[in-house]
């Protein structure tokens, strides 16, 4: 009954969340940065919603069809999910980019609700479009539900690190600063999340980049008006070595 209620909780953030969302008209801001193997092309579509242009192929990360207009975008040759909460698994957002052959990398969890994809727990790796990718830790320590149970349980849900050619990408997925962000090895670009309850305050997200040291760090997952964006960047002015971009 409880869990129910959690749930319901949790359904009514995603509810609120989605109708006070604007930024279907606009479209994906963009950076372009040279790999050693081509250019690399990132589009932030919104909250956790974004998708690289690499080689001619197209990857979708945790497409949700209210972040933006998905029938403008390209069709993906790979999407990757990283749990299964609403704004992160859109099934019918999903459906609307496949292509022929477009593969689905995706938490167990995640696959138990869309059915759909090649299961990837923490820790494993693979390579798809000729891009190495592994499947890392994601979860909260301190911030839980009513019920005591954590927004993200350890183990359950993933965030990736990607390779594009001597270029690694992190993308953190639902997390809170956890130690294994200090074993991830060189990262030249990290999405880190930024949002109460959820996921980070600023002086987390700060805790967490230090761990991380990536080139640039875009902070996601977070909203205008409710996460205190110019505290996180006061917290990283005396940071040297990491380049803030909000792109949100
Ligand atoms: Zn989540
Ligand atoms: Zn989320």
């Amino acid at each position: 009954m409880r869990t129910n209620i959690f749930k319901m909780v949790l359904a009514m953030f995603s509810m609120m969340f989605v109708l006070s969302a604007n930024s279907r008209a606009e479209s994906p801001k963009k950076d372009t940065f040279q790999t050693s193997a081509g250019a690399l092309e990132v589009f932030h579509v919104g909250h956790a919603s974004l998708y690289f242009v690499f080689n001619g192929k197209t990857i979708h990360v945790d497409p949700f069809g209210k972040m933006g207009d998905y029938s403008n975008m390209p069709k993906a040759d790979l999407i990757l999910i990283t749990h299964e909460h609403a704004d992160h698994l859109d099934a019918e957002t999903i459906e609307l980019i496949l292509k022929e052959n477009t593969q689905i990398i995706i938490n167990k969890a995640g696959y138990d609700s869309l059915q759909k994809g090649r299961i990837m727990k923490n820790g494993d790796q693979t390579t798809v479009l000729d891009i190495p990718i592994k499947a890392v830790p994601a979860y909260n320590i301190v911030h839980k539900g009513d019920d005591g149970t954590a927004f993200h349980p350890k183990s359950r849900d993933n965030g990736y690190v990607m390779k594009f050619g001597d270029t690694s990408v992190y993308i953190a997925g639902d997390t809170e600063n956890i130690p294994e962000m200090k074993d991830l090895g060189d990262i030249d670009i990290a999405f880190l999340p930024m949002n109460l309850p959820y996921t980070m305050s600023p002086e987390m997200c700060k805790k967490a980049a230090l761990m991380v040291e990536p080139d640039v760090l875009f902070p996601y997952h977070y909203k205008m008006g409710e996460t205190d964006t110019g505290k996180f960047a006061q917290l990283m002015k005396d940071v040297s070595g990491i380049e803030v971009r909000f792109r949100q």
